[in-house]
């Protein structure tokens, strides 16, 4: 019974998450627009977590940190959060995606919206799925080369300090609030291929969850069937949005797997199916998420304690790059 209230709880915390994100979205538009008006709308504080959306920032200030020692204060919630998805991923498989990233939970809804419409979500050809899911390994190989092998730390030191790198933020709403052209088109044609298929941008594009895909081959605790409990009835096949072949693995291994537990909360059978350790400890689904809960949380309150979340960007810097009119007063 617990394990069925799983989802529940599930859906509960990735829906907590994306509005909190809206939340975090709308009082950063604010920031910025306080800035554009030059003064005319009220100053708002700059939520940090925003930089939770710069993944490639995060990156670099990975870069510098490995090199220098020492964490750049320009946007220091970027590594910080990445730093805490890396933690969570490989401890917990890539339970970021299914239980904290808003894309996600966007996709999910809409998959689950087109099983109500069609009774069912397609699948990819398995020859199109072989030659798309590549593509966001490449992604992800592409930036971590450019990033943590090619650039030079020089280089690194002075992107940081860009004022290029100060507006990231900013130039991503902007993004946002003029999408057109080709990436409307690109987010648009996702939007709509998620009501057919189950997250095909996560499955094909998404070069975080490939990061992600990939450290979670170290995590200790994994999906388990038990053979002798087992009735075969394939509820957790039809329950897995990876379309893993749970009702004949031993243990879920795959780097696809995104920690859901759909599979186990489907089961019939409550010994058959269930999270456990490499030493064969279960994990209780409860405790499963409570610990993803916690250790993203946690890592980012982490960061925030030791002096690390902060943006230590001068308002005059935002002025000027923002809206290089006449300067305004702030108390
Ligand atoms: S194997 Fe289970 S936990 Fe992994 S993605 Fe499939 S349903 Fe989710
Ligand atoms: S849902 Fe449970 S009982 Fe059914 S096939 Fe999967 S592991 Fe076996």
């Amino acid at each position: 019974m617990a394990e069925k209230k799983v989802q529940q709880v599930r859906i509960a915390v990735q829906w907590g998450f994306l509005l909190f994100s809206l939340y975090l979205g709308v009082t950063f538009y604010r920031f910025v627009q306080h800035f554009r008006s030059g003064g005319a709308t009220p100053f708002v504080e700059r939520p940090d977590g925003v930089e939770a959306f710069l993944p490639i920032s995060g990156l670099v200030s990975l870069k510098g940190w490995l090199t220098s020692g020492s964490i750049n204060p320009v946007h220091p919630a970027a590594l910080v959060v990445l730093l805490a998805v890396i933690a969570v991923s490989v401890l917990l498989k890539r339970s970021f995606c299914s239980w904290i990233c808003p894309v996600s939970t966007i996709t999910e809804l809409c998959w689950k919206v087109g099983h109500k419409i069609f009774g069912r979500n397609y699948r990819v050809w398995l020859w199109l799925d072989w030659l798309l899911r590549p593509i966001k390994y490449l992604l992800v190989l592409f930036f971590l080369f450019s990033i943590l092998v090619l650039m030079a730390p020089d280089s690194v030191a002075s992107f940081i300090l860009s004022d290029y790198n100060k507006t990231a933020d900013v130039k991503m709403l902007d993004f946002f609030l003029n999408l057109s052209g080709l990436p409307l088109a690109f987010i648009s044609g996702f939007l709509l291929l998620s009501f057919f298929f189950r997250n095909p941008f996560c499955r094909f594009f998404c070069p975080y969850g490939a990061l992600l895909a990939v450290l979670s081959r170290l995590a200790p605790a994994k999906v388990e069937r038990m053979q002798s409990a087992c009735i075969s009835c394939g509820n957790c096949n039809k329950a897995c949005p990876s379309h893993l072949d749970v009702m004949n693995a031993k243990r879920v291994c795959s780097e696809e797997c995104i920690g859901c537990l759909r599979c186990v909360s489907s089961c019939p059978k409550p010994e058959a199916l269930q999270v456990r350790l490499k030493g064969g400890k279960v994990v209780p689904g409860m405790v499963f998420a409570a610990l993803v809960v916690v250790i993203f949380v946690g890592g980012t309150l982490v960061g925030r304690v030791a002096g690390h979340w902060h943006s230590e960007i001068p308002k005059s810097d935002y002025q000027r790059l923002i809206n290089n009119g006449p300067p305004i007063e702030h108390p």
